[in-house]
């Protein structure tokens, strides 16, 4: 047994009295809290900084991960749309499967325990089985044409049953507004819908996204015509493009991905309907320069998640790095910071009663970290 002590331990909702103790057990997993004058002082270990339990990224693509440093910073979403597409089949498939193993053994050096991973195909499978991370893998469906989405939704299936026959969680997922129809996103809520599972699309991650809405020249014009994609068809509804396709969702958890564009009206519309708004801030200054309206979303911040997108768009797989950037950049306290990268990614992604929190009898993690001032440094892990 282990029994540690720190300036604060956060529970994964709240910190908890500066009296408690936690009791690990040699399996890493929580015994019991109890009061430190219950507790011989002899056994206990006293560190200086937070206690909380291990992180929860809401959204990666570990599928990207030999993109690192490879796609250039600042082009806006469909410069870099057009840059994954040129370079994405340019490595061997060992060399793909290598570098998702190393972003794996990253995430978890840096006290990510649970992630929300978007796959367009098979390639992390080997390492996610044998992975001590716990994963939830959406599927990626895009098609914008209306004409595609029976062909689109059935080949996504089939990869959801491969990935469920290997005993992983999965669901299927819309990529974005503008490049999934409102028929293929509604296919994709009920599959989910019957089976009880979450969604995650990507949303208002750019101003073009906004415009492409609005019948106004934007960037994906001529992302489509590089691809040889005929939109002609394509009407612009003029609304933004959260209000387009947000009836297509259904009622299940849909993980909102960064937001950056995303307007009061757009959030208050979302926010009857059961969804979580994930940002990835280091991964927005990348690609976009630009970070969210994070306190546009203050009332919403039991519904806040993190996530570190991928190494294409992002230096690091470091959840401590997205939360450092968004507390420095927002009105949140700490405890909204910590829920943010703890329990509410867990109940996003439906893993609540394993991950997220102090739970008795579980190994949900445990990390050290550090507030100063308005920044989050990670120390280290407490359980290996
Ligand atoms: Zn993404």
């Amino acid at each position: 047994m282990q029994f540690l002590r720190a300036d604060r331990v956060f529970n994964g909702v709240d910190f908890l009295p500066n009296e408690s103790v936690l009791i690990i057990d040699e399996h890493g997993a929580l015994h019991d809290i109890l009061d430190v004058a219950a507790i011989d002082p002899g056994k206990i270990q006293t560190l200086k900084g937070v206690i909380c339990p291990g992180f929860v990224n809401a959204h990666c693509h570990t599928e990207l991960s030999h993109l690192k440093n490879k796609i250039p910073q600042k082009t806006g979403l469909a410069g870099f749309g057009k840059q994954i597409i040129f370079q994405r089949n340019t490595s061997s498939k060992e060399e793909i499967k290598e570098k998702i193993k190393q972003a794996d053994n990253d995430m978890w050096i840096n006290g990510i325990v649970a992630v929300g991973d978007i796959c367009n195909t098979d390639d992390s499978l080997e390492t996610k089985t044998q992975s001590k991370i716990h994963y939830h893998s959406f599927i990626e469906l895009l098609g914008l044409h209306p004409d595609r989405a029976a062909l689109v939704f059935e080949a996504g299936v089939l990869l959801y049953n491969q990935i469920k026959g290997l005993g992983l969680n999965v669901s299927l997922a819309p990529h974005a507004p503008y490049s999934t129809s409102k028929d293929l996103i509604e296919k994709i809520s009920a599959f989910n819908s019957e089976r009880g599972l979450p969604s995650s699309i990507h949303n208002q991650e750019t101003e073009d996204e906004t415009k492409f809405f609005h019948g106004i020249e934007n960037g994906f014009y001529d992302l489509y015509k590089f691809l040889q994609l005929d939109i002609s068809w394509f009407k612009a509804p003029m609304m933004s493009s959260l209000k387009y396709y947000l009836e297509a969702l259904g009622s299940q958890r849909t993980i909102l991905v960064h937001n950056s564009f995303s307007t009061k009206e757009d959030i208050e519309l979302a926010s009857k309907k059961n969804v979580y708004w994930c940002f990835c801030p280091n991964a927005n200054k990348y690609i976009e320069d630009r970070l969210p309206g994070f306190d546009l979303f203050t009332s919403l911040k039991n519904r806040i998640c993190l996530g570190t997108d991928s190494l294409a768009s992002n230096t690091q797989l470091d959840l401590v790095r997205e939360a450092d950037l968004f507390f420095s950049n927002s009105g949140y306290s700490e405890e909204d910071v910590l829920r943010s990268m703890t329990s509410i990614p867990a109940e996003a992604l439906g893993i609540q009663d394993e991950f997220g929190k102090l739970i008795k009898g579980k190994n949900a993690g445990l990390n050290l970290i550090e507030f100063k001032n308005r920044n989050i440094r990670f120390v280290k892990k407490l359980i290996p």
